[in-house]
Parts: structure tokens; C-alpha cells; sequence
């Protein structure tokens, strides 16, 4: 990619690398050394910068702290098995960043700025990609309100920022999770569709009961009647029932992981029946009691593939058989990392250098 914007550096006189353990990474808690941020002030974008990461000052008045005007992404750049950086998809996170914008009234990041800040911004901080198998480079793009105004109306004023920081190869233990039927992340109508901050916030606490009672995650189901599968946690949830894939349908309360996509599309690749349609919690359980569903696992950027082992429903527990290498989310997950490093063909153009 070439240069055109101009973004000013200010580079950090120390790199903190050092305190990095590459063997014990714990998420999203060292961060690399610079981060991106540009304003967004009398109703256009500012001068980018690249600036040492490390706190600001933001009016205490802002909207995003008083009635979350704030919204974010989450992606990866990968260390390729020819020695360069690359990025999974990023324009797809943008046209998802411009479209969560769009619904908490924001404005809309240019293409340029964005892929610019995040490749000259990967590209500086490039020792902070992790080397071993199954690490990446965690990008969190990040946009909130900066009026310091507590009248509730959309802010004049934003700032848009790219943080990133590394992750270890993390083994997925199999989760159990239930059937959520009381509480809802998002309904139809609302904001799920988009990554708003708030609807994470919203989540915590039916999260947090259902992890009281043993289960590591639940399975948000439709506000209106409890009865179809939304997401698993934080990722949108994929099942293989008699060798189809199956999902919920996108709708206003889904979230269009881009990872839902990607999985999706290796099994359209590898001619399996890929259904996009509603899912009973019934449909899912009556499976589990016959036998035929063979996987249910979460897809998101965090985990890639997170696997179901138990379902909660009623009180009771359902067991999910093992699964073993030739298990379409194992094969799908291999597939996804081997496209990532470079040693799989990239025939979907998914990888972008930086
Ligand atoms: C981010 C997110 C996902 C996963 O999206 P990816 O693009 O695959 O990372 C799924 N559900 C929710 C609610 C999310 O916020």
C-alpha cells in the first residue's frame, strides 16, 4: 500500500517490549508501544497522529461516558510464514465500524484513514506481532464522543483510535453454556447489529449469573419469545446438524461476525449445505436427544473457534459427543490459520500486507 496520507509520528524513546513474556500473554493487558488517534472536530477529520500509547484527557462530560456514544472493532494481523505482517479482512471491519457508526449517529471513517493509521500504525509497533503458532497482533479500533456536553443529543466532536496489543495461542476448553431465557443481549429494532459499547456493558450481568450456576458462557435467545437462537456470548454461534451447517440468520439483533462469514464461506468452498434460516432452541436440543447434532461452537476474532461441549436447558445438561481432527470446525479453524500465515492459497483475497 502506498503512502498518501501523511500521519505525524511521534515515536516513544523507549520501547516496553521487554516486559513482555511471549510464553504468558494475558489479553488485552500490555499494550504496544504506539497507538493511532485522529479527531474528528467542526464536522471533519484532523491531522492523524501516531503518539506513545498511554492515557488521556477526555472531558468528564463526554457522551460516551454518560449515555455510550462509543463503538469498536476487533481484528488481528498475523506474522506470515514469509516473515511479513498481514491483516485478516480489514476493509470488512471498516464498512462494520462505518455501519455501527451510522446507528449511534457518528460519523463515518474515510477508507484512507483507516487503512492508513492501521498499516503505518502495525508497521511501527511490526516486533509486537508474535512469532509461535496460533499468536496475532490483537487491533482494537475504537471511536467515541467527545463533546464536553451532558445534553443528550449526538456529540459534534469524536476521536477515532486504533490500540493494539498481543495475544498468546490460547487453548479453546470446550465451554458449557446454557440456553438464556430471561434476559436478552439485543432485540429486534435495537443496536446489536452494531458493536456498540453498551451492549457488552448490558450483557455482564446475565453473563456473570449464568457463570454463578457453572457455565462459562449462555446463548442469547430472541426478546420477543425466548425461542431462537441469537449468539453464543460474544461470537455468533454455528451448529452442524446430519453434516449442514447451520446459523441464525443476520438480522437487526445478530452481530455479522466476520468470522461467522469466513466460516461460511470454507464450507460453501468445500461443498457443504450451509442453511442461514432461524434456529429453535427446540430444533437444537430435539438434535442433541437423537443424536444428530455432530458440533455447536462460537465463531468470533478473539477465539476464532470456541467448541460447545454441554447445552443447559431447563435444568438439565446435554452432553455434545468429542469431537476429533476431522471435525468441520477443527478443519475450518486450520483452514482459517493456514490462509492467515500464508501457507494455505488466500483464493479470496482475505490477507492484506502491511
Ligand atoms: C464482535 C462480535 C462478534 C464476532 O465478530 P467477528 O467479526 O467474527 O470478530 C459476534 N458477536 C458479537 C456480539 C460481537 O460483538
Amino acid at each position: 500500500m502506498t503512502e498518501t496520507l501523511t500521519i505525524n509520528i511521534h515515536r516513544s524513546p523507549v520501547s516496553r517490549l521487554g516486559e513482555l513474556d511471549p510464553a504468558n500473554i494475558e489479553f488485552g493487558k500490555l499494550f504496544s508501544d504506539h497507538m493511532f488517534a485522529v479527531d474528528f472536530v467542526n464536522g471533519e477529520w484532523q491531522e492523524p497522529q501516531i503518539v506513545p500509547y498511554g492515557d488521556m484527557a477526555v472531558s468528564p462530560a463526554n457522551s460516551a461516558l454518560h449515555y455510550g456514544q462509543a463503538i469498536f472493532e476487533g481484528m488481528k494481523a498475523y506474522r506470515t510464514a514469509q516473515g511479513g505482517v498481514a491483516l485478516f479482512r480489514p476493509l470488512d471491519n471498516l464498512l462494520r465500524l462505518n455501519a455501527s457508526a451510522e446507528r449511534m449517529c457518528m460519523p463515518a471513517l474515510p477508507e484512507e484513514l483507516f487503512m492508513q493509521g492501521l498499516t503505518q500504525l502495525v508497521r511501527l509497533d511490526a516486533a509486537w506481532v508474535p512469532e509461535a503458532a496460533d499468536t496475532a497482533l490483537y487491533i482494537r479500533p475504537f471511536m467515541f464522543a467527545t463533546d464536553g456536553l451532558l445534553g443528550v443529543r449526538p456529540s459534534d466532536t469524536y476521536r477515532f483510535m486504533i490500540i493494539t496489543c498481543p495475544v498468546g495461542a490460547f487453548y479453546n476448553k470446550p465451554l458449557r453454556v446454557r440456553f438464556e431465557e430471561k434476559y436478552v443481549r439485543s432485540a429486534e429494532g435495537g443496536a446489536g447489529y452494531a458493536k456498540n459499547a453498551g451492549n457488552y456493558g448490558a450483557a455482564m450481568y446475565p453473563t456473570k449469573l449464568a457463570q454463578q450456576q457453572g457455565y462459562n458462557q449462555l446463548i442469547w435467545t430472541d426478546a420477543s419469545e425466548h425461542r431462537y437462537v441469537e449468539e453464543s456470548g460474544t461470537m455468533n454461534a454455528i451448529f452442524v446438524i446430519n453434516n449442514r451447517i447451520i446459523t441464525p440468520a443476520l438480522s437487526s439483533s445478530i452481530l455479522d461476525g466476520i468470522t461467522r462469514r469466513s466460516v461460511l464461506q470454507l464450507a460453501r468452498d468445500w461443498g457443504m449445505p450451509v442453511e442461514e434460516r432461524k434456529v429453535s432452541t427446540h430444533e437444537i436440543i430435539e438434535a442433541l436427544q437423537t443424536g444428530t447434532l455432530q458440533e455447536a461452537f462460537g465463531v468470533g476474532t478473539a477465539a476464532t473457534i470456541a467448541p460447545i461441549t454441554a447445552i443447559g436447558y431447563e435444568g438439565h445438561d446435554y452432553e455434545l459427543a468429542a469431537v476429533d481432527n476431522s471435525a468441520f470446525s477443527r478443519r475450518a479453524a486450520a483452514a482459517l490459520q493456514a490462509i492467515r500465515t500464508g501457507e494455505a492459497e488466500d483464493s479470496h483475497r482475505w490477507m492484506v500486507e502491511v
